[in-house]
């Protein structure tokens, strides 16, 4: 596991200590880092371990609220290798986070809200005002909740309308709760949440889950989940908390209420691309498109990992996996261009060709 990194600081070299470049004022002391890191998911932490390890000293943007990620609202983690018995989430994410600074990795636990990509030095803003400089950057903001967009969603967010089960299911002991979505989220979700509920009801748009076939199985078994197949739901109804959802047939077109108290929506994630829109290239859906197999984006220096750029595995693995190559692929464009080598030039090119065993 330690042989590419060993071999690329042959390549480079140490990463020389980060230099003050303008005048410090205020929220910016002008330090140049050699890579900042935006996001703390698998992806980011994994970034943070390698370019640790590589001795660059990388500054991880972990966000005020959500730091660590999607994992930290999932409970049992059933297939991240190494864990034959299982983790929670949070733990995962916490020992990522715990090797990641015992190589030096600093994180920081605020928003960016602006980034500056063009030029050697890119800028990195957070919302405090503090500015972070750095010759490279490593993208792995993740994706955000999708949303139903139907009347009565946005009122009632927060009063019976939520999209963490292991953050709000307590709030719904003994009560009526519907979950809606086909895949491993919902399932998940609801199974976990029949630990509360008094029912649970599982509303899909079609007649088939798409979720694996093993955590189908076990939803299906599970006596307090019931199933509305070819459901969606039109409108959440409710003044100061949720009474019920309107569900459509999508056979039939017919329309009928189901009393609940909760909706908790599952429906996949869109990419948290807000930051990079207009300056970085993206694909139709929103994802950073990178070089080939790369994690090169469209600006030289600019590096992107993790489900910000993946729309098809979407996996913690995954995830790790590409961080992982993200900060492989930071550390050889920061040595070839100390040498004026043209790295994205060969960004097509695996990295672990040139420093493999
Ligand atoms: P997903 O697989 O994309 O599933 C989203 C589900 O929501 C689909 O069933 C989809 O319906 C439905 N949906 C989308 N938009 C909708 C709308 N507007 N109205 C009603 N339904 C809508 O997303 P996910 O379940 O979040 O999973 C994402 C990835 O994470 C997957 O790769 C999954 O395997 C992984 N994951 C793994 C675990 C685990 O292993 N423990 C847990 C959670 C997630 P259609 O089926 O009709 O498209």
């Amino acid at each position: 596991m330690t042989q590419p990194i060993q071999a690329l600081n042959i390549l480079g070299g140490p990463a020389p200590a980060a230099q003050p470049l303008v005048q410090p004022v205020a929220n910016d002391d002008g330090t140049v880092h050699e890579v900042v890191i935006v996001g703390s998911g698998p992806a980011g932490y994994t970034a943070a371990i390698y370019t640790a390890r590589a001795e660059m000293k990388p500054i991880v943007i972990a966000g005020a609220l959500d730091a660590g990620g999607a994992l930290m609202t999932t409970t049992d983690v059933e297939n991240f290798p190494g864990f034959p018995e299982g983790v929670q989430g949070p733990e995962l994410m916490a020992s990522f986070q715990e090797q990641a600074e015992r190589f030096g990795a600093e994180v920081v636990y605020e928003d960016a809200v602006d980034l500056q990509l063009d030029g050697d030095v890119k800028k990195v803003t957070l919302e405090d005002g503090t500015v972070y400089r750095a010759k490279s950057l490593i993208i792995t903001t993740g994706s955000a909740y999708r949303k139903l967009g139907i009347d009565g969603e946005a009122d009632l967010s927060g009063k019976g309308v939520s999209w963490c089960a292991t953050c709000d299911g307590f709030f719904f002991k003994d009560q009526d709760i519907v979950v809606v979505g086909g895949g491993d989220s919902a399932v998940e979700e609801a199974t976990f949440l029949t630990r509360f509920g008094k029912s649970v009801t599982l509303v899909h748009r079609r007649d088939a889950l798409r979720a694996s076939k093993i955590m189908a199985r076990r939803a299906e078994a599970d006596p307090k989940l019931t199933f509305a197949w070819n459901s969606e739901i039109v409108r959440i109804n409710g003044r100061d908390k949720v009474e019920s959802v309107t569900l459509r047939d999508t056979v039939t077109g017919e329309e009928r209420d189901l009393v609940t108290s909760a909706v908790f929506e599952a429906i996949g994630h869109l990419p948290r691309t807000d930051l990079v829109r207009g300056k970085l290239e993206l694909d139709d859906e929103g994802y950073i498109v990178c070089q080939g197999r790369s994690t090169f984006t469209s600006v030289p220096g600019v590096f992107a990992a993790g489900d910000v750029v993946d729309h098809t595995y979407r996996q913690a693995i995954t995830a790790a996996g590409t961080g992982c190559q993200a900060a492989l692929d930071a550390e050889r464009w920061l040595a070839d261009r100390a040498a004026g080598i043209d790295a994205a030039a060969d960004a097509e090119q695996p990295v672990v060709e040139a420093v493999s065993q």
